[in-house]
């Protein structure tokens, strides 16, 4: 049915209303007074997200571009890098690092599982001379539906002094995350994934130290540059001509945020986990995440044995309309993923548990046909939904 599709893909996310009306209105120039007032409340609305008082800087650019600026704005050549990696994002901040001429380390975990800070502790204790200028890691891992525990790993790489950075592009706006109070130097993000609007804009908050590192810089870099993006921020602008459409529509979208509410849209997001983890154990399938590390934004399914996933995915898509994701690299039909982060409600996730039911019982599933919606309504019990 045309306009009825339903992106459960981490990204692009679905879109409201209200947002997508913001992005049908004719460009405003960037170098005006009308866009500078816009520009500076996206900017503290963005600070209240991260809880952070750092400068926050916006690229036309996806969330790579921010990943990139993270490393080319900070890390010489020869400097000493470790990468935290559980999953293909994990390792996309290691081989960016690696390009910049890094001397890069990697602690890498099991697919599922998240780092133990056991093994951190110890990398970092070897580094008796202090070389490693710069830690980066994950906060959701968006190809295995992992999170990293950062109020178990920053701890730990602050006592060491390096650089904290974080890739929050899933998890900003959708899990607890306090910037300043962990102290993270460089926390990254986008608009598609929790900020509930298209793709196009990444966002990179800096902290003092972080721009310290910027200050003794030699890396070549122009549309990046923290610099000219610290001069124009003055201004309450860019310094290149940014997308000025997304830019509007995501002053709409903070704008639903701020009314929500950062702690009530973080509980949301673990409530919709929550009942989808439910529904899928009682349809007997396996989660590749255990529930206390599993993201509160994605979550990844091994298919049944004998049930492939590109049969999966094509049956929610024409049965359905519902769009999910196939693994990533070794991933690859191996597991599939469902995204649940952003401009999504409880209705979202029933539609999404009945799809996946019918999906599995047509191809040759055994399982108990409502299985998954009698565990929610288990749920509902306990929750004031549903007082007894
Ligand atoms: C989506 C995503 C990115 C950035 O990907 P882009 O396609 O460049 O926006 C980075 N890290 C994680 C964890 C992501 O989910």
């Amino acid at each position: 049915m045309q306009d009825k599709d339903f992106l459960m893909i981490p990204g692009p996310t679905p879109v409201p209303e209200s947002v997508l009306l913001a992005l049908a209105k004719h460009p405003i120039g960037h170098r005006s007074k009308e866009f500078s007032k816009i520009f500076s409340s996206v900017n503290e609305k963005l600070k209240a997200v991260a809880k952070t008082q750092n400068d926050v800087f916006i690229y036309t650019a996806s969330g790579t571009g921010a990943m990139e600026a993270a490393i080319s704005n900070t890390i010489n050549a020869g400097d000493k890098v470790l990468s935290l990696v559980i999953g293909v994002f994990g390792q996309r901040f290691a081989d960016i690092a690696k390009l910049y001429g890094a001397d890069l380390e990697i602690i890498k975990a099991e697919m599922g599982k998240a780092i133990d800070p056991k093994d951190l502790k110890a990398k970092l204790a070897a580094d008796t001379e202090r070389k490693i200028k710069a830690v980066t890691l994950t906060h959701s891992e968006t190809s295995t539906g992992t999170a990293n525990n950062l109020k178990a790993l920053i701890p730990l790489i602050k006592e060491h002094g390096a650089l904290v950075m974080v890739d929050a592009v899933t998890s900003l706006g959708c899990m607890e995350l306090d910037t300043d109070e962990l102290g993270i130097d460089i926390l990254v993000s986008g608009s598609q994934k929790g900020f509930m609007v298209p793709p196009g804009l990444s966002f990179i908050f800096v902290s003092d130290k972080a721009m310290a590192a910027k200050a003794v810089c030699k890396q070549p870099g122009y549309y990046f540059c923290w610099n000219q993006a610290k001069k124009a921020l003055a201004d309450n602008t860019t310094p290149w001509t940014p997308n000025v459409s997304l830019i509007i529509a995501l002053n709409v979208a903070l704008d639903m945020m701020m009314a929500e509410g950062i702690d009530q849209i973080t509980a949301r997001h673990k409530r919709l986990r929550d009942i989808l983890r439910t529904g899928i154990k009682a349809l007997n399938l396996k989660l590749l995440a255990e529930d206390e590390t599993a993201s509160a934004a994605i979550t990844a399914i091994y298919p049944p044995e004998n049930i492939a996933v590109p049969a999966i995915r094509a049956a929610f898509k024409n049965d359905w309309n519902i769009v999910v994701a196939n693994g990533q690299k070794e991933l690859l039909d191996k597991i599939f993923r469902m995204g649940h982060l952003g401009f999504v409600s409880e209705r979202d996730i029933l539609t999404g548990l009945t799809a996946l039911e019918a999906v599995l019982i047509k191809l040759g599933h055994k399982c108990d046909a409502g299985a998954a919606i009698k565990a929610y309504q288990e749920i509902l019990k306990e929750s004031e939904l549903c007082p007894a």
